[in-house]
């Protein structure tokens, strides 16, 4: 359901990514690893179009966009609209809205599509049930952990009924003891099929929650391969290198 062929981005000099080739299947969770810089939030916000390639081919729920020539021209456009309607982005700081309690962040994109306020809010609870916190459904997010405010944000993701969800560091900037709670929703997002892709430094989900493991450094995919073969004895010397200094 993500294809990806040749993508580059330059940030003036800087050319961060290279020619990035990657595919995620219907179903497949794929985690990105790589050192701090190596382009790993570039790529995942690309694929939602909140940077813009330069060049490459993004092809995503069979909806694709040429990104040589930039994303100006209204064909493109409604592309990257097509494209968003069906993916949805969980990000390091959780981005919800202060004012909105917890609910109704999970529903406010239902509303804004035109989904009868009842029918919203029953949506709503389910999702904040299955991400544990029914109970906060009135809280604003200034009274919720860091964990918790995660939580809220992936029910938001899934409010919109995605075919795929980009995670980019979502349990980063989270106390250690937080973070279990939020991989423990995401684990469960992987078993029910959902096509995952994920920028993460957490090793031990990467291991067992990912079939994929994508190991980028310096704009270019250095190894894509199974957690077994990634964190395996045969695995490349810079991988482990890698992985050794990770701890
Ligand atoms: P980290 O693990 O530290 O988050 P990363 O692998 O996700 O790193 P990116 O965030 O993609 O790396 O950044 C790659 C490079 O691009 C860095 O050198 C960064 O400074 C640069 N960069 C990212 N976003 C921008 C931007 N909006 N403007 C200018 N440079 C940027």
């Amino acid at each position: 359901t993500v294809r990806v062929r040749g993508l580059k981005k330059a940030f003036g000099a800087n050319q961060v990514l290279r020619g990035v080739d990657l595919e995620v299947r219907q179903g497949e969770v794929v985690v990105i690893m790589g050192p701090s810089g190596s382009g790993k939030t570039t790529l995942i916000r690309s694929l939602n179009f909140l940077e813009t390639p330069d060049d490459g081919h993004v092809e995503i729920c069979g909806i694709g966009v040429a990104c040589a020539g930039g994303t100006g021209d209204r064909a493109t456009r409604q592309a990257i609209q097509h494209i968003r309607r069906r993916t949805a982005m969980v990000f390091q700081s959780f981005n919800l809205f202060p004012h909105m309690t917890a609910l109704q962040n999970v529903i406010e994109g239902l509303l804004a599509k035109g989904v009868a306020r009842d029918a919203a809010i029953q949506t709503g609870m389910r999702l904040l049930d299955r991400v544990g916190l029914s109970e906060k459904a009135a809280q604003y997010p200034g009274k919720l952990s860091g964990g918790q405010k995660q939580r809220v944000a992936i029910a938001r993701a899934l409010a919109m009924a995605p075919e795929v969800i980009f995670f980019d560091e979502p349990t980063s900037a989270l106390d250690p003891e937080l973070r279990d709670d939020v991989l423990h929703v995401m684990r469960e997002l992987a078993a029910e099929g959902m096509t995952m892709l994920v920028v993460t430094h957490e090793t031990r989900f990467a291991r067992d929650a990912a079939d994929r493991i994508v190991f980028m450094e310096g704009g270019h995919i250095l190894a894509n391969c199974p957690p077994e073969e990634f964190f395996g004895d045969q695995a490349s010397e810079r991988c482990r290198q890698f992985l050794g200094r990770l701890g």
